[in-house]
């Protein structure tokens, strides 16, 4: 599961677990984006307070798990080196083990991955799952369908971007992040006016 989890979110776990009962996933593996480049960089989270988040808010689900593959990576994140790098962490950890892979994101990034670095063979590699938030009209990226599925998820009304707003504005966040993610938010200012 891909994105930037700037910051993580009930939604995001709530979706990574609905994907993985309805496709009977055994491990879904978070990957935090590096540093962004294609969005400014006011008011965001640095990558390892992000992968810090990350870690926080899945640690109690023995489903989940964090790599630091984009992270540690430089230069932007493309998701055709995501796949790739996962493919070999997953090689040295089980040697000969062979998975059947699915990639899932938001929506709204998949809706424009026919501008991806390499598109054909990501989806030659794996099942992409776009998940949306409700009430949220799917753009028909054309890609072919055998390949894609799209899921709503009613707790994606919660979104990255309304959290941080409310942060700014001083609203709460309880009960919208995990609670310890609202702790590191909290702790190193995030999010606030002139961070
Ligand atoms: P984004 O622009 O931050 O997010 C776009 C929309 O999708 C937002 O509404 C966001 O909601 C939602 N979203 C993102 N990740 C999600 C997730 N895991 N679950 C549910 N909703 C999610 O998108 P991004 O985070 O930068 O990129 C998403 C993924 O696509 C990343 O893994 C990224 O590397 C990949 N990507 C690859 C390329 C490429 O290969 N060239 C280009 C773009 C993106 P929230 O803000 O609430 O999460």
């Amino acid at each position: 599961m891909g994105g930037s989890f700037d910051p993580i979110h009930i939604g995001h776990l709530v979706a990574a677990s609905e994907v993985a009962h309805r496709f009977d996933l055994d491990q879904v593996v978070f990957s935090p984006t590096g540093e962004a480049w294609h969005k400014p960089e006011d008011g965001r989270a640095p990558s390892e307070l992000r992968y810090l988040m990350t870690v926080v808010a899945t640690a109690a689900d023995p489903r989940f798990r964090v790599t630091r593959v984009d992270i540690d990576r430089p230069g932007p994140t493309y998701t055709v080196d995501t796949l790739r790098d996962l493919r070999e962490e997953l090689a040295d950890d089980h040697p000969g083990h062979t998975a059947e892979w699915y990639f899932i994101t938001g929506a709204d990034a998949l809706a424009d991955i026919v501008g991806w670095r390499d598109p054909e063979r990501i989806l030659s590699e794996v099942h992409l799952v776009g998940v949306t938030r409700p009430g949220h009209a799917l753009a028909d990226p054309g890609l072919p369908q055998a390949r894609v599925s799209m899921l709503e998820i009613p707790a994606l009304a919660i979104s990255s971007t309304d959290i941080r707003a409310r942060v700014r504005a001083g609203a709460p966040i309880t009960y919208l992040v995990p609670e310890g993610v609202a702790h590191l938010i909290a702790k190193h200012g995030l999010y606030r006016p002139g961070s």
